[in-house]
């Protein structure tokens, strides 16, 4: 395999090989889609803003315990990853009932939840998604019970710390998604990425359900204002 050649492309970002076979880069794209790509658009300058808050989050919570694929930021849009074999798993965190969990369930948008819920979701575009039992994903075979376990304690920690860094940007976190991978050593890390396309973002200053809204919402509802939304969640996260 020659070196720098393209790995893979998903929706937001491309992968790239490197030199070392431990490591790859990760090219944020200004594109944007939602309902399983049947919507498509660009929003400017995303990439640049996704990889600048992805960067920071993985950083602060590198110093927090959490091991990440992160490794450094070469460039405003490029990410040095190390590499690892993606679960084909979703793992959704939710404070405040939003989204599908509303849809499903007839909560109100809004409901503060008791306790965080974890959730996880089977990474499959052709399936939608579907949210997964955990007896479904031991029959399913997409991750051990212990690497389920490990899963859920992660993701209620890497909450607990993002809670009170978006507090710190007058943003409410409502809720978000996370992706692990096996690197060479099987060790679990977080990979993809954290930014306004992965997670629930309302303004704290804002009461009105529409303008209160910083994150990928703006695109899936046409609410408008969305490169305006993504510059001032990266001013404020540039600040803390
Ligand atoms: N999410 C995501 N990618 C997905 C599905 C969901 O990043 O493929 C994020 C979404 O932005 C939100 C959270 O996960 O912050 C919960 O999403 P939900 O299940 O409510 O689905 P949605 O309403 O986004 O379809």
């Amino acid at each position: 395999m020659s070196d720098n050649s393209k790995l893979y492309e998903g929706k937001a970002k491309i992968l790239y090989r490197t030199g070392d076979p431990e490591i790859l880069l990760a090219d944020f794209k200004d594109d944007a889609t939602a309902f399983n790509a049947q919507k498509r658009g660009s929003i400017q300058n995303k990439g640049i803003i996704n990889c600048s808050i992805s960067s920071k989050l993985f950083e602060q919570l590198e110093a927090n315990g959490i091991k990440t694929h992160y490794i450094d930021s070469p460039a405003p849009n490029q990410m040095r990853v190390k590499a690892v074999k993606i679960l084909p798993i979703e793992v959704v965190v939710r404070n405040i009932a939003a989204g599908s969990l509303c849809q499903q369930t007839g909560l109100t948008l809004g409901t503060v939840l008791a306790k965080p819920l974890v959730e996880f979701y089977y990474k499959n575009d052709e399936l939608g998604d579907p949210l997964l039992t955990p007896d479904r994903l031991q029959l399913m075979k997409l991750a051990t019970e212990e690497q389920v376990d490990s899963i859920t304690h992660l993701a209620l920690k890497i909450n607990k710390f993002l809670q009170g860094f978006w507090q710190q940007c007058n943003i409410t976190l409502v809720d978000f998604k996370l992706e692990f991978g096996l690197d060479s050593q099987q060790q679990l890390l977080l990979a993809d990425e954290i930014s306004p396309d992965t997670c629930r973002l309302w303004d704290i200053a804002q009461d009105d359900p529409n303008l209160r809204v910083m994150d990928k919402d703006r695109f899936r509802r046409d609410l408008g204002n969305i490169e305006n939304a993504y510059q001032e969640v990266l001013q404020r996260v540039l600040k803390v």
